[in-house]
């Protein structure tokens, strides 16, 4: 792992003595990423998503565990090399560059960012909420945000997203095409979406273009690994720890945080705030990201969802960690 290439994440100024970053220590770590993967592996419950196709053909057996620090460091366990769909964990990524080229405020009058209480998917939320699409974690407000993406067209959108996410990664990913097309091929509830939105002037390109390229978004594949350092970049105020780039406004990175602790785990956003405290992102896929500002993402994959959406083991991986460490964005409580 390259030495971290930037200042500003590791050194000096800002930084408390390292005495005061406790417990993070590079054993400590390391073993509690272990101690999650172990102690999680025998849950089976849960069923990997199969409203994508494609998606239920994925092992569910599959689980990996992984802590990215924003000095560069990584901590992973079990199955971090395998690419899985980053589905609804891209939204966060997306918005964030439309917050890049548009502003936050633009992100937050065209599209909104109030928490929906109702499922990521639901048709029904675009007609009674006030700003129709909710917020950019949820499909409607996420297809609102490839809308809002500047490109000349939707092939170079696409393109644009994708070294976007690879820029966050440091490393090219790249789209994959099975899941695409499974998932394209049976998406008529997100074309219904982006129908409506359109029916009420909330989507800012072509809505069957915008469905497209969210579909390709949500195809594209990263690994436990990858993810954590995509997190870690947000976690490291928009830099990424590993090639120093700097990839987002720092000014913008609280305010997406605060989009993910609200609506980041989907209708059991306000139960994971409780529980671990911290700006997370799943997807269906089975992949979350965590975030602790200023210090480190914390990745689980698992393919087993629950009724929400949720992986199970993912979840109670990071759950696990997060609690250990006492690194809630509210405080640790003792
Ligand atoms: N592509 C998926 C969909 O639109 C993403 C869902 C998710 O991960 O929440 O249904």
């Amino acid at each position: 792992m390259p030495p971290a290439a930037t200042p500003s994440a590791s050194a000096g100024a800002v930084d408390p003595p390292a005495t005061a970053v406790a417990p993070a220590r590079e054993t400590d770590l390391q073993k509690l990423v272990n101690e999650a993967h172990l102690k999680f592996r025998a849950l089976t419950e849960g069923a990997n998503a199969d409203y994508i196709p494609e998606l239920a053909r994925i092992p569910s057996e599959l689980y990996g565990v992984a802590i990215v620090t924003v000095d560069g460091r990584a901590y992973v366990a079990g199955d971090v090399e395998y690419a899985f769909s980053i589905q609804s964990v891209s939204k966060p990524f997306t918005a964030a560059l439309v917050m890049q080229q548009r502003g936050a405020e633009a992100l937050q009058k065209q599209i909104g960012v109030e928490p929906t209480g109702f499922p990521f998917n639901a048709i029904e939320a675009i007609a009674l909420q006030p700003q129709r699409s909710g917020n950019p974690l949820v499909n409607a407000g996420a297809i609102a945000a490839v809308s809002m993406v500047e490109a000349p067209d939707a092939e170079a959108k696409y393109r644009l997203i994708e070294g976007w996410y690879g820029d966050f990664a440091g490393q090219k990913l790249t789209m994959l095409s099975e899941i695409y097309k499974s998932e394209a091929a049976t998406n008529r509830g997100n074309r219904a979406i982006a129908a409506l939105l359109a029916k009420y002037g909330r989507i800012y390109a072509d809505p069957v273009e915008s469905v497209d390229v969210y579909t390709r978004q949500c195809a594209i594949g990263v690994n436990a690994r990858q993810l954590a350092v995509m997190g870690a970049t947000l976690a490291n105020g928009g830099v990424n720890p590993l090639t120093g780039k700097r990839v987002l406004d720092s000014t913008h990175v609280p305010k997406l945080l605060a989009i993910m602790t609200m609506a980041g785990f989907y209708d059991e956003s306000g139960l994971w705030a409780y529980r671990a405290g911290l700006p997370a992102k799943t997807g269906v896929g089975g992949g979350i990201v965590a975030v602790v500002p200023g210090r480190m993402a914390i990745v689980g994959f698992s393919p087993r969802l629950n009724q929400a959406g949720n992986s199970i083991r993912a979840t109670r991986a990071i759950e696990y960690i997060a609690g250990e460490l006492g690194v809630s964005v509210f405080g640790a409580g003792r």
